[in-house]
């Protein structure tokens, strides 16, 4: 990184070094889980529009699988190297044992940048690096789902790749459109749980979460979801951004107006009538609940003594590194963890899978109280463990987590 600062995978381990102690975690095991069961980089040649071949590289990496099929998302981005998929592969072995879903954890990317590919492009790539990782994926093997710069479509054409070898394999993919066996639900499905869990710790901390004014970071898949969501409640939403840029008003953005935005390519910055900021802003922006919802590391000793929010609910992954959530702590604001704010992305991303295996369909409305119940004893847990040995949630969660892989992967005999 060359800021001094610590890579993604040094931050992530750190978190996981803390709960490791404070579970008393035995050495054998502590080995057998601070390292990945298989990593795998692959060449993704694509011929471009106008001729030229141009090679990425792509990666799979599977943390452990000892509750389940390795699960992950994919992202396609110009800073998602091998570092960065590990340290987001073993998060979501955290996350998924945390929910207490039957699933392991993995994460893909290819390092590019999409933004400026056509969509013959984006296919071309799509599908070389699914033949390419192929042979290790599988329905009871490892499920990948959407995650930044990857969408429905994306998950269409990997779902189109694999069938072509095997049969009709819905379930190799979830956040799959609808009409390939998605289900309804899903693609909110993160930011709806991010408010599930706000909901439950407002209700906790003794918050009126009416009265909260909310700023998001992202204006994707999931910030758009969270403020959608948000407003659906009544809550104000005073800041959102994206990588352009963000805007700000005191007294609320229409929500509503922004809808389209998300599935646009435009930007947030586009939105006449507010003030412009930008992302470091609004980081540090008057507000109470602080919504990170877009990359990794926004949150560090640059600039962690000067946010105003009360709460940090992590939507994205990894958005604090080690030294802004030490002076966060110390500064005694909430963070609600990534592993847990987050985590109704693959428990939407379970359903779907289970119902693609069933061959059934759930209504929207049963599949929100299923995440809602989920999200909701998630947090109660973690808040629970972390009242009664007085540390924050972060560390909780994580040691609830550590604890539940531990013993299934001591079970079936890992060590
Ligand atoms: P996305 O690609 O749909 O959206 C990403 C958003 O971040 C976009 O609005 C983009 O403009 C913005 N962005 C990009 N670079 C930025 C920058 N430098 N500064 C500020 N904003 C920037 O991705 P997503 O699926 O919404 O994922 C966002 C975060 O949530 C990621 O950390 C991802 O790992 C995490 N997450 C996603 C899911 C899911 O189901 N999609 C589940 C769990 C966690």
């Amino acid at each position: 990184m060359g800021t001094g600062e610590p890579s993604p995978l040094e931050s992530v381990n750190a978190f996981f070094d803390e709960a490791a102690d404070l579970i008393h975690l035995r050495d054998e095991m502590y080995a057998v889980l601070k390292t990945s069961y298989r990593e795998i980089q692959v060449q993704v040649p694509v011929r471009m529009d106008n001729g030229d071949l141009s090679v990425f590289t792509g990666y799979r990496v599977q943390h452990n699988g000892a509750r389940g099929p390795y699960k992950g998302g994919i992202r396609y981005h110009p800073a998602a190297d091998l570092d960065e998929v590990r340290a987001l592969a073993s998060l979501m072995t955290w996350k998924t044992a945390l929910v207490d879903i039957p699933f392991g954890g993995a994460k893909g990317g290819i390092t590019v940048d999409p933004t400026d590919m056509s969509a013959h492009e984006l296919e071309t790539m799509t599908r070389r690096f699914t033949n390419a990782i192929g042979h290790v994926l599988g329905v009871n093997r490892d499920i990948p789902a959407p995650d930044v710069n990857t969408n429905a479509q994306v998950m269409a054409w990997m779902m189109d790749a694999y069938s072509a070898g095997h049969g009709y394999t819905p379930a190799i993919v979830t956040g799959k459109p609808l009409d390939l066996g998605g289900a309804p639900g899903r693609e909110a499905a993160t930011g709806r749980g991010v408010v599930y869990v706000l909901e439950a710790a407002c209700k906790r901390w003794g918050v009126d979460l009416s009265t909260a004014r909310v700023a998001i970071q992202g204006f994707g898949n999931v910030g758009s979801w969270v403020a959608r969501a948000l407003h659906e409640q009544h809550v104000r939403v005073v800041a959102v951004s994206d990588a352009r840029g963000g805007i700000y008003r005191s007294d609320g953005l229409d929500v509503a107006a922004l809808e389209d935005i998300a599935t646009s390519r435009r930007s947030v910055v586009e939105v006449a009538g507010y003030d412009q900021i930008t992302n470091d802003e609004l980081i540090e922006c008057d507000c109470d609940v602080l919504v990170p919802a877009a990359l990794g590391d926004v949150i560090t000793q640059r600039n962690a003594d000067r946010v105003r929010a009360t709460i940090l609910l992590e939507a994205a992954n990894h958005p604090t590194d080690t030294a802004g959530d030490k002076i966060l702590n110390e500064r005694g604001v909430r963070i609600v963890p990534d592993v847990l704010a987050n985590a109704g992305g693959v428990t939407g991303s379970y359903f779907e899978w289970a119902q693609n295996i069933q061959q059934f369909k759930w209504k929207e409305g049963r599949f929100n109280d299923e995440l809602r119940d989920v999200m909701t004893r998630s947090f109660d847990a973690v808040a629970d463990f972390a009242e009664s040995r007085r540390i924050p949630l972060r560390p909780a969660a994580f040691a609830i987590a550590i604890e539940r892989v531990a013993r299934a992967s001591k079970m079936r005999g890992y060590i």
